[in-house]
């Protein structure tokens, strides 16, 4: 039998903001394959959590691996070298190229932050089936060649997972997927991260509790920069400490 890895391990991960500690001694591990959801309150210390792990946020204190190798100061690009890639947000979306050109961007690794991303040197210019493979997988064929600003909200959500596809990363991170989205997109959605997570490992932050549920193996949750409690999602749903932590929110 294999040996389970762990794909992403924190130790004692400690982020102060001038004196105040939004991470606070966090010890994580994100197993390889599984979906590994990060919930709590707002300003639990979530999102502080993600840019660590991106190193778009350098800790205070602690340590970061990443499949075992020691990644702990280092800048976003190497950790995204490393396999460890962010999903796209919609603010980094360029409302006058179509959602073809933005696949096609990202497979040639320049995205609009200007970083290469890891697997970029792999890439050799234009691949019109992948890019329409990745299309095809959100569902955005039919408006591959519209210009994003006229796509609805729901549908470029869509277009940053395609992104995110392309980029292929064997670790994702994904910040809030359904924000804002209603029941439908909710659901089309949920289908979605599903596929991205086939193969791969990744970590997800997201409020609706019935995406964690329908998504994570495992959950962890974070309450003033600190890990409340962790394990599968009726573990967390049924403590004690995490019903007591969100009826105070
Ligand atoms: P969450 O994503 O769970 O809502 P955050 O990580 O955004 O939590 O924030 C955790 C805490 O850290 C909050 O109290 C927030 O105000 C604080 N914080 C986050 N970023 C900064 C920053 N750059 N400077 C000062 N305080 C910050």
């Amino acid at each position: 039998t294999a040996v389970e890895r762990v794909a992403v391990r924190t130790r004692d991960l400690t982020k102060v903001f001038r004196g105040f500690r939004a991470v606070d001694s966090v010890n994580l591990e994100v197993r390889e394959g599984n979906v590994h959801a990060l919930v709590g309150p707002n300003g639990a210390g979530k999102t502080t959590l993600f840019n660590l792990l991106t190193g778009f946020v350098a800790p205070t204190s602690g340590t970061i691996e990443v499949f075992d190798e020691d990644v702990t100061g280092r800048p976003p690009e190497q950790i995204a070298r490393r396999g460890v890639a962010r999903s796209f947000q919609i603010t980094s979306l360029f409302d006058s190229l179509t959602s073809r050109e933005h696949v096609e961007l990202a497979l040639q690794g320049t995205g609009r932050q200007g970083f290469r991303f890891w697997r970029s040197e792999k890439l050799l210019g234009r691949d019109t089936a992948r890019v329409e493979e990745l299309l095809g997988q959100v569902g955005l064929m039919p408006l591959a060649d519209t210009p994003v600003g006229a796509l609805a909200y729901g549908q470029k959500r869509a277009l940053e997972l395609s992104l995110a596809l392309a980029l292929d990363p064997p670790v994702m991170l994904l910040d809030e997927p359904t924000a804002g989205m209603g029941t439908e997109d909710v659901d089309r959605t949920i289908e979605l991260v599903r596929r991205i997570a086939a193969g791969r490992t990744v970590v997800l932050v997201d409020h609706n509790m019935r995406v964690v549920g329908s998504l994570a193996d495992r959950v962890t949750v974070l309450q003033q920069g600190r890990i409340l409690a962790e394990g599968d999602y009726d573990e967390v749903r049924n403590d004690e400490r995490v019903i007591t932590a969100y009826l105070g929110e």
